[in-house]
């Protein structure tokens, strides 16, 4: 399947004022050995650097594309953080006319990083549906231990081979539908917040994620059998995904009070003591589920009582994130986009907010369709300890200061 991005969405850029770096999407059984012909159809010329982790590498076998450098990074600790970084750009040749990434969500966003910073175009390969950032224009990276959203280069092309793709790991697959099934609740704050703050809502772009999420959803149990039609369908689900974020020119499509539960983990915040080695995905899949099964609560409670939105206190965030973090998510949340919600407005649009919840799947109906995914459901599988539940909840929206209903919840009388 080829999808002409730029024609299929030239009303949404045109009403926008804006334009897609990703113009061609080629999905295809055996195409990874076409991406440097296919980047020359689309006039991307010159020496060509491609860029691998190690494990890629051997796997991608007698299929890697023809290329003037190979550039292979150590799979071992390589992370999308300043280290990552530094060990690709020590390695990335000058004079490349262009790159090709190849592998799974890091290898995309460090390329991403060092192609916006080199101004160099670059093709996306993704060997495993485990992300839903490979079309992108931002990235989520880990900068001296905070998590950054940072502008980055989107792929002009995307060759995904779904031989390769459907072959990998089931688990790294079960990962993308989890980073997937959080548009649930991530479309659900940016519905919320347009309601209660008149922030924009632009209906195509809301509707594009959607329809990324609705694949995604149907692929389950075959996505577990790494059936090539479902992966399929969740690969093209997370390039929708993607686009739908170059549109916007931010992540807020893609990422709400589930992202941030994830990147809350990701930060290993010192006083909650926070670790997991789970993927991305992962993490953003059960952070799903802990924010539907909350998001019920709160919406079922019979007569909530709001009061007035009370911003993070640099002592309570001291203690949850350790003095360091602190003094980064105090900046982040400088001006507190919930001041901008009042009681009034709470109580006057709870029954459209209470809406918006009911068409979100409850946590039973999420774990059903995770159970049949083969994704993880909950704290322990990503191997954090289920009491810390609550800190989650409480401290995760001040990673990033972004309207949802987890933030809104200070609003709440207890
Ligand atoms: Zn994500």
């Amino acid at each position: 399947m080829t999808l002409d991005i730029k024609a299929l969405y030239a009303p949404i850029t045109a009403a926008l004022h804006t334009t897609l770096t990703t113009e061609k999407v080629i999905l295809d059984a055996g195409c990874l050995p076409e991406a440097p012909a296919l980047a020359a159809e689309m006039g991307l010329t010159g020496p060509v650097a491609a860029i691998y982790d190690d494990n890629t590498y051997a796997a991608a076998g007698f299929r890697r594309p023809k290329a003037d450098w190979e550039v292979i990074l150590p799979a071992e600790g390589l992370h999308a953080n300043e280290h990552g970084v530094a060990l690709l750009e020590e390695r990335l040749p000058d004079g490349a006319g262009y790159y090709i990434a190849v592998g799974s969500g890091t290898v995309h966003d460090l390329t991403r990083y060092c192609a916006f910073h080199r101004g160099v175009p670059f093709v996306s390969c993704p060997t495993a549906a485990s992300v839903d950032g490979f079309c992108s224009s931002v990235a989520a990276m880990t900068i001296h231990g905070a998590k950054k959203t940072i502008p980055t280069a989107a792929p002009k092309l995307v060759v995904a081979d779904l031989d390769i793709v459907a072959n990998a790991p089931a688990y790294l697959a079960a990962s993308g539908y989890g980073d997937m099934m959080g548009k649930y609740i991530a479309l659900s704050d940016w519905r919320i917040s347009h309601i209660l703050t008149g922030e924009s809502l632009y209906q195509p772009i809301f509707d594009l994620t959607q329809q990324a999420l609705h694949l995604t959803a149907a692929a389950g149990e075959g996505i577990r059998l790494r059936q090539l039609d479902a992966v399929g369908n969740l690969t093209y689900g997370l390039v929708l995904s993607g686009i739908a974020m170059q549109l916007m020119g931010n992540s807020r499509p893609a990422s709400g009070a589930e992202h941030h539960i994830s990147h809350m983990i990701e930060m290993e915040p010192a006083g909650a003591k926070l670790r997991s080695a789970a993927l991305h995905g992962e993490k953003a899949g059960v952070g799903t589920i802990l924010a539907s099964k909350e998001y019920h609560r709160i919406a079922a409670m019979k007569e909530p009582v709001w009061q007035d939105y009370q911003t993070y206190s640099p002592e309570e965030l001291s203690a949850v994130y350790g003095e360091k973090l602190a003094a980064e998510l105090l900046k982040e949340n400088e001006r507190d986009v919930a001041q901008a919600v009042s009681v009034q407005a709470l109580q006057e649009k709870w029954a459209e907010v209470q809406q918006v919840i009911a068409q979100i799947p409850t946590a039973e109906e999420l774990t059903r369709m995770y159970t049949d995914t083969g994704a993880y459901t909950n704290l322990s599988d990503i191997g954090v300890d289920p009491a810390k539940e609550s800190v989650l909840l409480d401290y995760s929206p001040a990673v990033r200061n972004r309207l949802t209903l987890m933030r809104l919840r200070r609003c709440l009388a207890r």
